[in-house]
Protein backbone atom coordinates (compact mmCIF):
# COMPACT_ATOMS: atom_id res chain seq x y z
CA UNK A 1 0.00 0.00 0.00
CA UNK A 2 1.21 3.83 -0.81
CA UNK A 3 1.81 5.90 1.98
CA UNK A 4 0.35 9.41 1.62
CA UNK A 5 2.81 12.22 1.90
CA UNK A 6 6.22 9.73 2.09
CA UNK A 7 8.74 9.71 -0.51
CA UNK A 8 8.20 7.66 -3.40
CA UNK A 9 11.37 5.80 -3.10
CA UNK A 10 9.75 4.73 0.50
CA UNK A 11 6.62 3.10 -1.31
CA UNK A 12 9.75 0.65 -2.83
CA UNK A 13 10.10 -0.59 0.38
CA UNK A 14 7.90 -3.32 0.91
CA UNK A 15 4.74 -2.97 3.63
CA UNK A 16 6.43 -5.36 6.35
CA UNK A 17 9.78 -3.98 6.05
CA UNK A 18 8.46 -0.10 6.35
CA UNK A 19 5.68 -1.88 9.16
CA UNK A 20 8.71 -2.69 11.61
CA UNK A 21 10.16 0.83 11.57
CA UNK A 22 6.63 2.13 11.90
CA UNK A 23 6.50 0.30 15.08
CA UNK A 24 9.52 1.44 16.58
CA UNK A 25 9.12 4.80 15.13
CA UNK A 26 5.67 4.95 17.24
CA UNK A 27 7.58 4.36 20.55
CA UNK A 28 9.54 6.89 19.95
CA UNK A 29 13.06 5.52 18.20
CA UNK A 30 14.70 6.47 14.84
CA UNK A 31 14.70 3.46 12.22
CA UNK A 32 15.51 3.66 8.83
CA UNK A 33 15.93 0.73 5.88
CA UNK A 34 19.44 0.95 5.10
CA UNK A 35 22.67 -0.49 2.84
CA UNK A 36 21.86 -2.94 -0.04
CA UNK A 37 18.23 -2.39 -0.26
CA UNK A 38 18.45 1.59 -0.41
CA UNK A 39 20.98 1.36 -3.19
CA UNK A 40 18.91 -0.84 -5.09
CA UNK A 41 15.61 0.74 -4.28
CA UNK A 42 18.00 3.95 -5.91
CA UNK A 43 19.10 2.00 -9.04
CA UNK A 44 15.20 0.62 -9.78
CA UNK A 45 16.63 -2.94 -8.77
CA UNK A 46 14.77 -5.95 -6.58
CA UNK A 47 17.15 -6.11 -3.36
CA UNK A 48 18.30 -9.56 -2.24
CA UNK A 49 17.34 -8.76 1.67
CA UNK A 50 15.80 -5.77 3.44
CA UNK A 51 17.94 -4.31 6.69
CA UNK A 52 17.01 -1.64 9.18
CA UNK A 53 18.99 0.16 11.48
CA UNK A 54 17.49 1.79 14.51
CA UNK A 55 18.80 3.61 17.57
CA UNK A 56 16.21 1.24 19.89
CA UNK A 57 18.80 -1.31 21.76
CA UNK A 58 18.31 -4.83 20.77
CA UNK A 59 16.15 -5.67 23.69
CA UNK A 60 13.97 -2.75 23.47
CA UNK A 61 13.80 -3.96 19.65
CA UNK A 62 12.42 -7.42 21.03
CA UNK A 63 10.19 -6.06 23.59
CA UNK A 64 8.36 -3.20 21.22
CA UNK A 65 7.79 -5.87 18.24
CA UNK A 66 6.68 -8.52 20.40
CA UNK A 67 3.85 -6.32 22.23
CA UNK A 68 2.83 -6.01 18.47
CA UNK A 69 2.74 -9.63 18.04
CA UNK A 70 6.30 -9.70 15.54
CA UNK A 71 8.19 -12.54 16.12
CA UNK A 72 12.00 -12.09 17.04
CA UNK A 73 14.85 -14.12 17.41
CA UNK A 74 18.50 -13.04 18.92
CA UNK A 75 20.72 -13.82 15.54
CA UNK A 76 23.32 -11.32 16.81
CA UNK A 77 23.03 -9.43 20.15
CA UNK A 78 26.61 -8.95 20.52
CA UNK A 79 26.49 -6.79 17.44
CA UNK A 80 23.21 -5.07 17.91
CA UNK A 81 20.96 -7.47 15.94
CA UNK A 82 17.64 -9.02 16.18
CA UNK A 83 16.37 -10.69 13.39
CA UNK A 84 12.19 -10.09 12.77
CA UNK A 85 9.95 -12.28 11.16
CA UNK A 86 6.68 -10.23 10.29
CA UNK A 87 5.91 -10.51 7.05
CA UNK A 88 7.42 -13.36 4.16
CA UNK A 89 11.12 -12.10 4.86
CA UNK A 90 13.50 -12.17 7.70
CA UNK A 91 14.43 -8.66 8.13
CA UNK A 92 17.69 -8.17 10.52
CA UNK A 93 16.73 -4.93 12.64
CA UNK A 94 20.49 -3.65 14.07
CA UNK A 95 20.80 -0.85 16.56
CA UNK A 96 23.12 2.06 15.12
CA UNK A 97 27.19 0.81 16.33
CA UNK A 98 30.35 1.95 15.63
CA UNK A 99 33.27 -0.94 15.04
CA UNK A 100 35.98 -0.95 17.49
CA UNK A 101 39.15 -1.76 16.34
CA UNK A 102 39.38 -4.75 14.14
CA UNK A 103 41.56 -8.04 14.24
CA UNK A 104 42.81 -10.34 12.16
CA UNK A 105 41.51 -8.11 8.80
CA UNK A 106 38.16 -9.38 8.93
CA UNK A 107 36.54 -8.76 12.68
CA UNK A 108 35.93 -5.93 15.04
CA UNK A 109 37.07 -6.23 18.50
CA UNK A 110 34.28 -5.09 20.14
CA UNK A 111 31.52 -2.66 18.90
CA UNK A 112 29.94 0.05 20.75
CA UNK A 113 25.95 0.93 20.52
CA UNK A 114 25.43 4.54 19.62
CA UNK A 115 22.62 7.69 18.93
CA UNK A 116 23.78 8.86 16.16
CA UNK A 117 22.70 7.14 12.27
CA UNK A 118 25.36 9.44 10.36
CA UNK A 119 28.33 7.37 12.79
CA UNK A 120 26.50 4.17 12.01
CA UNK A 121 26.52 4.82 7.97
CA UNK A 122 30.33 5.98 8.37
CA UNK A 123 30.87 2.31 9.67
CA UNK A 124 29.42 0.79 6.12
CA UNK A 125 31.73 -0.27 3.19
CA UNK A 126 31.30 2.39 0.16
CA UNK A 127 29.10 5.45 0.16
CA UNK A 128 26.43 3.48 -2.42
CA UNK A 129 25.89 1.20 0.74
CA UNK A 130 25.71 3.68 3.39
CA UNK A 131 22.44 5.37 2.58
CA UNK A 132 19.67 5.24 5.32
CA UNK A 133 15.88 5.35 3.99
CA UNK A 134 12.78 6.38 5.80
CA UNK A 135 9.10 7.46 5.38
CA UNK A 136 10.51 11.75 4.46
CA UNK A 137 13.48 10.23 1.72
CA UNK A 138 17.15 9.43 1.70
CA UNK A 139 19.95 10.72 4.34
CA UNK A 140 22.87 10.50 2.81
CA UNK A 141 25.84 11.96 4.37
CA UNK A 142 28.77 10.77 1.91
CA UNK A 143 27.65 11.33 -1.63
CA UNK A 144 26.31 7.55 -2.07
CA UNK A 145 23.47 9.53 -4.72
CA UNK A 146 25.91 11.29 -6.39
CA UNK A 147 28.54 8.36 -6.74
CA UNK A 148 24.81 6.48 -7.87
CA UNK A 149 24.52 8.43 -10.54
CA UNK A 150 28.14 8.57 -11.61
CA UNK A 151 28.76 5.25 -11.52
CA UNK A 152 31.00 4.85 -8.78
CA UNK A 153 32.38 2.71 -6.43
CA UNK A 154 33.61 4.71 -3.42
CA UNK A 155 35.18 3.69 0.37
CA UNK A 156 33.79 5.60 3.56
CA UNK A 157 36.42 7.69 4.77
CA UNK A 158 39.91 6.92 4.58
CA UNK A 159 40.55 4.44 1.65
CA UNK A 160 43.48 2.27 2.90
CA UNK A 161 42.42 2.00 5.91
CA UNK A 162 38.95 0.71 5.30
CA UNK A 163 40.32 -2.12 3.83
CA UNK A 164 42.56 -2.94 6.32
CA UNK A 165 39.92 -3.23 8.83
CA UNK A 166 38.13 -5.99 6.30
CA UNK A 167 40.24 -7.40 3.37
CA UNK A 168 36.61 -8.68 2.42
CA UNK A 169 35.58 -5.41 1.23
CA UNK A 170 38.59 -5.52 -1.49
CA UNK A 171 36.12 -8.65 -2.99
CA UNK A 172 33.21 -6.64 -2.01
CA UNK A 173 34.69 -3.31 -4.43
CA UNK A 174 35.13 -5.67 -7.28
CA UNK A 175 32.00 -7.10 -7.05
CA UNK A 176 29.42 -4.23 -6.97
CA UNK A 177 31.61 -2.84 -9.55
CA UNK A 178 31.22 -5.93 -11.56
CA UNK A 179 27.18 -6.58 -10.96
CA UNK A 180 26.63 -2.91 -11.66
CA UNK A 181 29.06 -2.20 -14.33
CA UNK A 182 30.45 0.69 -12.01
CA UNK A 183 34.09 1.81 -11.92
CA UNK A 184 36.29 2.42 -8.75
CA UNK A 185 36.88 5.71 -7.46
CA UNK A 186 40.86 6.51 -8.02
CA UNK A 187 41.55 5.92 -4.06
CA UNK A 188 39.57 3.19 -3.55
CA UNK A 189 41.11 1.58 -6.61
CA UNK A 190 44.25 2.34 -5.59
CA UNK A 191 43.82 1.18 -2.10
CA UNK A 192 42.22 -2.59 -3.19
CA UNK A 193 45.42 -2.83 -5.56
CA UNK A 194 47.55 -2.26 -2.39
CA UNK A 195 45.29 -3.94 0.08
CA UNK A 196 45.45 -7.13 -1.92
CA UNK A 197 47.99 -9.20 0.19
CA UNK A 198 45.25 -8.95 3.25
CA UNK A 199 42.69 -11.82 1.34
CA UNK A 200 45.20 -14.41 2.62
CA UNK A 201 43.06 -13.63 6.02
CA UNK A 202 39.75 -13.83 4.31
CA UNK A 203 37.77 -17.03 4.62
CA UNK A 204 37.71 -18.73 1.73
CA UNK A 205 33.64 -19.46 1.56
CA UNK A 206 33.86 -15.98 1.60
CA UNK A 207 35.73 -14.69 -0.95
CA UNK A 208 34.32 -17.83 -2.91
CA UNK A 209 30.66 -16.12 -2.56
CA UNK A 210 31.78 -13.01 -3.93
CA UNK A 211 33.57 -14.14 -6.35
CA UNK A 212 30.72 -15.76 -7.67
CA UNK A 213 28.73 -12.74 -7.70
CA UNK A 214 31.78 -10.49 -9.47
CA UNK A 215 32.22 -13.44 -12.69
CA UNK A 216 28.23 -13.11 -12.90
CA UNK A 217 28.73 -9.31 -13.13
CA UNK A 218 28.31 -7.45 -16.64
CA UNK A 219 31.30 -5.95 -16.21
CA UNK A 220 33.31 -9.11 -14.84
CA UNK A 221 35.59 -8.91 -18.31
CA UNK A 222 36.65 -5.50 -17.20
CA UNK A 223 37.22 -6.79 -13.36
CA UNK A 224 39.24 -9.57 -14.24
CA UNK A 225 41.42 -7.70 -16.49
CA UNK A 226 42.10 -4.39 -14.58
CA UNK A 227 42.41 -5.99 -11.12
CA UNK A 228 44.11 -9.09 -12.22
CA UNK A 229 46.70 -9.16 -9.40
CA UNK A 230 43.64 -9.04 -6.92
CA UNK A 231 42.48 -12.15 -8.83
CA UNK A 232 45.74 -14.07 -8.47
CA UNK A 233 45.88 -13.78 -4.79
CA UNK A 234 42.59 -15.84 -4.63
CA UNK A 235 43.60 -17.88 -7.56
CA UNK A 236 47.51 -17.89 -8.17
CA UNK A 237 47.52 -20.62 -10.75
CA UNK A 238 45.97 -17.94 -13.43
CA UNK A 239 49.13 -15.61 -12.76
CA UNK A 240 51.48 -17.81 -15.65
CA UNK A 241 48.37 -17.57 -18.37
CA UNK A 242 48.47 -13.65 -18.10
CA UNK A 243 50.64 -13.01 -20.86
CA UNK A 244 51.30 -16.57 -22.30
CA UNK A 245 51.74 -16.21 -25.96
CA UNK A 246 50.29 -19.37 -27.37
CA UNK A 247 52.16 -18.90 -30.63
CA UNK A 248 49.24 -20.10 -32.61
CA UNK A 249 47.74 -19.34 -35.30
CA UNK A 250 44.39 -19.94 -33.99
CA UNK A 251 44.74 -17.42 -31.44
CA UNK A 252 45.22 -13.36 -31.23
CA UNK A 253 45.81 -13.23 -27.56
CA UNK A 254 47.19 -14.65 -24.79
CA UNK A 255 45.84 -17.17 -22.61
CA UNK A 256 44.21 -15.27 -19.46
CA UNK A 257 42.65 -12.42 -22.22
CA UNK A 258 41.45 -15.61 -23.89
CA UNK A 259 39.57 -17.41 -21.26
CA UNK A 260 38.41 -13.95 -20.09
CA UNK A 261 36.82 -13.08 -23.50
CA UNK A 262 35.63 -16.64 -23.30
CA UNK A 263 34.19 -15.46 -20.12
CA UNK A 264 32.55 -12.16 -21.45
CA UNK A 265 30.73 -14.81 -24.25
CA UNK A 266 28.53 -17.06 -22.11
CA UNK A 267 25.42 -15.97 -19.99
CA UNK A 268 25.87 -15.05 -16.31
CA UNK A 269 25.53 -18.58 -14.62
CA UNK A 270 28.22 -19.16 -12.15
CA UNK A 271 29.07 -22.79 -13.93
CA UNK A 272 29.33 -21.81 -17.08
CA UNK A 273 31.48 -18.43 -16.01
CA UNK A 274 33.69 -20.68 -14.45
CA UNK A 275 34.09 -22.71 -16.31
CA UNK A 276 35.58 -20.53 -19.16
CA UNK A 277 37.34 -18.24 -17.26
CA UNK A 278 39.02 -22.55 -16.11
CA UNK A 279 38.96 -23.81 -19.45
CA UNK A 280 42.56 -23.45 -20.53
CA UNK A 281 44.26 -23.11 -17.22
CA UNK A 282 46.52 -25.84 -17.87
CA UNK A 283 47.74 -24.34 -21.61
CA UNK A 284 50.85 -23.10 -20.18
CA UNK A 285 51.95 -26.32 -18.29
CA UNK A 286 51.17 -28.51 -21.64
CA UNK A 287 53.02 -26.05 -24.08
CA UNK A 288 55.19 -27.71 -26.83
CA UNK A 289 56.48 -26.12 -30.10
CA UNK A 290 55.81 -28.36 -32.77
CA UNK A 291 58.32 -28.32 -35.90
CA UNK A 292 55.51 -26.46 -37.64
CA UNK A 293 56.37 -23.45 -35.65
CA UNK A 294 52.92 -23.71 -33.97
CA UNK A 295 52.41 -24.15 -30.53
CA UNK A 296 50.79 -27.53 -29.12
CA UNK A 297 49.07 -28.05 -26.06
CA UNK A 298 48.57 -31.49 -26.01
CA UNK A 299 45.57 -32.91 -23.11
CA UNK A 300 45.53 -29.46 -21.77
CA UNK A 301 41.85 -30.00 -21.42
CA UNK A 302 42.28 -33.26 -18.76
CA UNK A 303 45.06 -30.91 -16.91
CA UNK A 304 42.62 -27.66 -17.06
CA UNK A 305 40.46 -30.20 -15.83
CA UNK A 306 42.60 -31.00 -12.92
CA UNK A 307 43.76 -27.46 -12.05
CA UNK A 308 39.81 -26.23 -11.99
CA UNK A 309 38.86 -28.51 -9.30
CA UNK A 310 41.55 -27.99 -7.36
CA UNK A 311 40.79 -24.25 -7.41
CA UNK A 312 37.35 -24.85 -6.26
CA UNK A 313 37.42 -27.59 -4.17
CA UNK A 314 40.46 -24.87 -2.18
CA UNK A 315 37.54 -21.98 -2.69
CA UNK A 316 35.25 -24.76 -0.84
CA UNK A 317 32.40 -24.36 -3.95
CA UNK A 318 29.95 -26.91 -3.48
CA UNK A 319 30.37 -30.51 -5.09
CA UNK A 320 27.59 -30.11 -7.84
CA UNK A 321 29.55 -26.65 -9.18
CA UNK A 322 32.88 -28.42 -8.76
CA UNK A 323 31.48 -31.38 -10.83
CA UNK A 324 29.55 -29.51 -13.32
CA UNK A 325 32.44 -27.07 -14.35
CA UNK A 326 35.06 -30.16 -14.07
CA UNK A 327 33.07 -31.68 -16.44
CA UNK A 328 32.83 -28.74 -18.93
CA UNK A 329 36.44 -28.23 -19.07
CA UNK A 330 37.28 -31.61 -18.88
CA UNK A 331 34.68 -31.58 -22.42
CA UNK A 332 35.67 -28.31 -24.17
CA UNK A 333 38.13 -29.49 -26.36
CA UNK A 334 35.52 -32.29 -27.58
CA UNK A 335 34.79 -32.33 -31.75
CA UNK A 336 30.90 -32.02 -31.77
CA UNK A 337 29.92 -32.63 -35.61
CA UNK A 338 26.99 -31.90 -36.86
CA UNK A 339 25.46 -35.70 -37.15
CA UNK A 340 23.14 -37.73 -35.72
CA UNK A 341 25.88 -40.16 -34.23
CA UNK A 342 28.28 -37.00 -32.48
CA UNK A 343 25.48 -35.73 -30.82
CA UNK A 344 24.03 -38.58 -29.39
CA UNK A 345 27.31 -39.49 -28.41
CA UNK A 346 28.25 -36.40 -26.76
CA UNK A 347 24.44 -35.80 -25.38
CA UNK A 348 25.32 -39.31 -23.73
CA UNK A 349 28.58 -38.37 -22.59
CA UNK A 350 27.74 -35.26 -20.74
CA UNK A 351 23.93 -35.77 -19.89
CA UNK A 352 21.35 -33.57 -21.04
CA UNK A 353 21.83 -30.79 -18.76
CA UNK A 354 24.95 -30.24 -18.96
CA UNK A 355 25.41 -30.65 -23.21
CA UNK A 356 24.13 -27.58 -23.98
CA UNK A 357 26.22 -25.34 -21.39
CA UNK A 358 28.88 -27.39 -23.31
CA UNK A 359 27.73 -25.68 -26.73
CA UNK A 360 27.76 -22.62 -25.67
CA UNK A 361 31.35 -22.87 -23.56
CA UNK A 362 32.68 -23.73 -27.03
CA UNK A 363 31.46 -21.59 -29.13
CA UNK A 364 32.28 -18.90 -26.65
CA UNK A 365 35.97 -20.04 -27.00
CA UNK A 366 35.80 -19.96 -30.46
CA UNK A 367 34.82 -16.31 -30.65
CA UNK A 368 37.23 -15.52 -27.80
CA UNK A 369 40.09 -16.83 -30.04
CA UNK A 370 39.58 -13.32 -31.97
CA UNK A 371 39.86 -15.25 -34.91
CA UNK A 372 36.53 -17.26 -35.24
CA UNK A 373 35.65 -19.38 -38.31
CA UNK A 374 32.87 -17.88 -40.21
CA UNK A 375 30.31 -20.59 -39.99
CA UNK A 376 30.92 -21.24 -36.16
CA UNK A 377 27.84 -19.81 -35.21
CA UNK A 378 25.55 -21.87 -37.98
CA UNK A 379 27.82 -24.85 -36.80
CA UNK A 380 26.45 -24.33 -33.27
CA UNK A 381 23.31 -23.80 -33.52
CA UNK A 382 22.42 -26.79 -36.07
CA UNK A 383 23.91 -29.03 -33.52
CA UNK A 384 21.68 -27.57 -30.56
CA UNK A 385 18.77 -28.06 -33.18
CA UNK A 386 19.70 -31.43 -34.10
CA UNK A 387 20.12 -32.22 -30.39
CA UNK A 388 16.68 -30.66 -29.53
CA UNK A 389 15.04 -33.14 -31.78
CA UNK A 390 17.00 -36.18 -30.64
CA UNK A 391 15.59 -35.31 -27.25
CA UNK A 392 12.03 -34.44 -28.17
CA UNK A 393 12.46 -38.10 -30.12
CA UNK A 394 13.12 -39.67 -26.96
CA UNK A 395 15.98 -41.10 -28.52
CA UNK A 396 18.22 -43.40 -26.64
CA UNK A 397 21.44 -41.17 -25.20
CA UNK A 398 21.23 -43.30 -21.64
CA UNK A 399 22.20 -46.87 -20.95
CA UNK A 400 18.65 -46.88 -18.99
CA UNK A 401 16.62 -46.11 -22.04
CA UNK A 402 17.61 -48.84 -23.70
CA UNK A 403 14.79 -51.17 -25.17
CA UNK A 404 16.49 -54.17 -23.38
CA UNK A 405 18.28 -54.24 -19.74
CA UNK A 406 20.03 -57.53 -18.10
CA UNK A 407 17.20 -59.48 -16.73
CA UNK A 408 15.90 -59.84 -20.72
CA UNK A 409 19.59 -61.08 -21.83
CA UNK A 410 19.22 -63.38 -18.83
CA UNK A 411 15.96 -64.78 -19.84
CA UNK A 412 17.86 -65.33 -23.20
CA UNK A 413 20.66 -67.63 -21.46
CA UNK A 414 23.24 -64.85 -21.23
CA UNK A 415 25.11 -65.34 -17.94
CA UNK A 416 25.16 -62.24 -14.89
CA UNK A 417 28.34 -61.08 -14.77
CA UNK A 418 30.91 -58.88 -16.13
CA UNK A 419 30.18 -59.88 -19.66
CA UNK A 420 26.52 -58.91 -19.62
CA UNK A 421 27.94 -55.34 -18.49
CA UNK A 422 30.15 -55.37 -22.06
CA UNK A 423 27.19 -56.84 -24.42
CA UNK A 424 25.39 -54.27 -23.04
CA UNK A 425 27.26 -52.00 -23.35
CA UNK A 426 28.08 -52.68 -26.69
CA UNK A 427 24.40 -52.59 -27.43
CA UNK A 428 24.15 -49.23 -26.32
CA UNK A 429 27.06 -47.74 -28.46
CA UNK A 430 25.91 -49.47 -31.48
CA UNK A 431 22.60 -47.79 -30.43
CA UNK A 432 24.17 -44.46 -30.19
CA UNK A 433 25.92 -44.36 -33.31
CA UNK A 434 22.91 -45.30 -35.56
CA UNK A 435 23.84 -48.92 -36.24
CA UNK A 436 21.25 -50.55 -34.37
CA UNK A 437 17.82 -49.57 -33.14
CA UNK A 438 16.53 -49.11 -29.90
CA UNK A 439 14.36 -52.19 -30.46
CA UNK A 440 13.98 -54.87 -28.03
CA UNK A 441 13.74 -58.18 -30.62
CA UNK A 442 16.62 -55.88 -32.78
CA UNK A 443 19.12 -55.49 -29.62
CA UNK A 444 18.18 -59.59 -28.16
CA UNK A 445 19.33 -60.95 -31.74
CA UNK A 446 22.43 -59.05 -31.38
CA UNK A 447 22.95 -59.86 -27.58
CA UNK A 448 23.18 -63.26 -28.51
CA UNK A 449 25.18 -62.73 -31.50
CA UNK A 450 27.42 -60.56 -28.96
CA UNK A 451 27.55 -63.44 -27.00
CA UNK A 452 28.15 -66.01 -29.47
CA UNK A 453 30.97 -63.94 -30.51
CA UNK A 454 32.46 -63.86 -27.05
CA UNK A 455 32.14 -67.44 -25.95
CA UNK A 456 34.15 -68.41 -29.36
CA UNK A 457 36.90 -65.73 -28.58
CA UNK A 458 36.68 -67.40 -25.60
CA UNK A 459 37.63 -70.87 -26.93
CA UNK A 460 40.23 -69.51 -29.54
CA UNK A 461 42.35 -67.76 -26.07
CA UNK A 462 42.03 -70.98 -24.54
CA UNK A 463 44.02 -72.93 -27.38
P1 LIG B 1 23.55 -7.62 -1.29
O1 LIG B 1 22.82 -7.01 -2.42
O2 LIG B 1 24.46 -8.70 -1.71
O3 LIG B 1 22.69 -8.00 -0.13
P2 LIG B 1 24.53 -5.65 0.54
O4 LIG B 1 25.35 -4.40 0.36
O5 LIG B 1 23.15 -5.44 1.03
O6 LIG B 1 24.55 -6.43 -0.82
P3 LIG B 1 24.85 -7.22 2.89
O7 LIG B 1 25.84 -8.26 3.22
O8 LIG B 1 23.41 -7.54 2.86
O9 LIG B 1 25.31 -6.60 1.49
O10 LIG B 1 25.13 -6.03 3.91
C1 LIG B 1 24.21 -5.01 4.20
C2 LIG B 1 24.94 -3.70 4.45
O11 LIG B 1 25.85 -3.85 5.54
C3 LIG B 1 25.79 -3.20 3.31
O12 LIG B 1 25.05 -2.51 2.34
C4 LIG B 1 26.77 -2.30 4.03
O13 LIG B 1 26.18 -1.08 4.39
C5 LIG B 1 27.03 -3.09 5.29
N1 LIG B 1 28.15 -4.03 5.12
C6 LIG B 1 28.09 -5.32 4.73
N2 LIG B 1 29.30 -5.89 4.70
C7 LIG B 1 30.15 -4.93 5.11
C8 LIG B 1 31.55 -4.89 5.32
N3 LIG B 1 32.31 -5.97 5.10
N4 LIG B 1 32.10 -3.74 5.76
C9 LIG B 1 31.33 -2.66 6.02
N5 LIG B 1 30.02 -2.63 5.83
C10 LIG B 1 29.43 -3.73 5.39
MG1 LIG C 1 21.80 -6.93 1.50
Amino acid sequence: MKEAGSSPLWNLIPEDVRNLTEILNSEGYEAYAVGGCVRDAVLGKEPSDYDIATSALPEDTMRILKAKGVKTFATGLKHGTVTALSGIRPVEITTYRVDGEYRDNRHPENVRFTASLKEDMARRDFTVNAMALGREGIKDYFGGISDLEKGIIRAVGDQEKRFKEDGLRIMRALRFSSTYGFSLDEGTSEAVLSCRKLLENISRERIYSEFTKLICGRGAGGILRKYREVIFEIIPELEICSGFDQRSSFHLYDVYEHMVRAVENVRPYPVLRMAALFHDIGKPECFVMGEDGEGHFYGHAEKSEETARRILRRLKADGETVRKVSLLVKNHHRQVEDMDKAVRRALAKLGEEMFFPLLELKHADGIATGKPAESEGRHWEAVKKRAEKILSAKECISKDRLAVGGRDLMAEGIPEGKIMGQILHALFEEVLDGELKNEREELLERGLMLYDEYKNCRTDLRK
